[in-house]
């Protein structure tokens, strides 16, 4: 038997396990894109992305397809009254929603996801997907770093701005909702600790499908 970097039992396929999804929220400007980015890139974790729909405008930097799917407002409400979104909100005066289909074939696989959404999405992932959820709040390091980052990405016009720093104060004040807490002043450490989360919560034993026919196998094993 070994445990791989994943945290992942491989005991001969004895032991599988139930997907999760990791939710990440924060204000903008917090670093989560970066993280989320990161955690995303680093292969051997097997995070699968969740895509989500956007009625907001595309960013330069941004691809359409890996970032969001950027649609029309009656599309997005066309998906909504469909049940094809498993959360939607409402966020800085543009529609977001994760697409439902994607997310319960990845669980349904053993495969976990990563969610960048906003403590009103979260609240009701929460409410639907229980115990195969995982949340964790990005805070920043002071609320002078956050204007900073906000004001560095240079993508966002001055009104956007503003508008994002008004609502970073109503952001902030769901950390408690949330069952990891992030203060993201050093990117890489930030990542570790993130890491460090999924690792842990993957070797829940609720989460280990099999474990008590594993064990039984243990207890009767003969040692010679
Ligand atoms: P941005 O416009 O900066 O990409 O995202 C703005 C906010 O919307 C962020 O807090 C982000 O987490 C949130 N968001 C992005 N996608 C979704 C989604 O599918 N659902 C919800 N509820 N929030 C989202």
């Amino acid at each position: 038997m070994s445990a791989t970097e994943e945290g992942e039992l491989t005991v001969q396929g004895k032991v599988g396990r139930r997907g999760l999804i990791l939710i990440l929220s924060s204000p903008s400007g917090a670093g989560k894109t970066s993280l989320t980015r990161a955690l995303r890139e680093e292969k051997e974790l097997g995070l699968e992305v969740s895509v989500s729909v956007t009625t907001r405008q595309k960013r330069p930097s941004e691809i359409a397809g890996r970032d969001y799917n950027f649609i029309s407002v009656d599309d997005f409400l066309a998906m909504r009254d469909h049940d094809d979104l498993l959360e939607w909100a409402e966020v800085h005066g543009n529609y977001y929603g994760t697409p439902r289909r994607p997310v319960e074939r990845a669980l349904a696989a053993g495969r976990d996801m990563i969610f960048d959404i906003d403590y009103q999405g979260t609240r009701q992932v929460r409410a639907t997907m229980g115990e195969d959820v995982v949340t964790v709040f990005i805070l920043p390091p002071t609320m002078a770093e956050l204007q900073h980052r906000l004001e560095r990405r240079a993508e966002d016009t001055r009104e956007t701005i503003d508008k994002r720093l008004g609502n970073a104060r109503v952001e902030i004040e769901r950390w408690s909702e949330y069952d990891y807490v992030v203060v993201n002043e050093d990117l890489g450490a930030s990542f570790e600790g993130l890491k460090a989360i999924l690792f842990a919560e993957r070797l829940k034993r609720d989460r280990q499908v099999g474990l008590p026919d594993f064990v039984g196998g243990l207890l009767s094993e003969t040692v010679t």
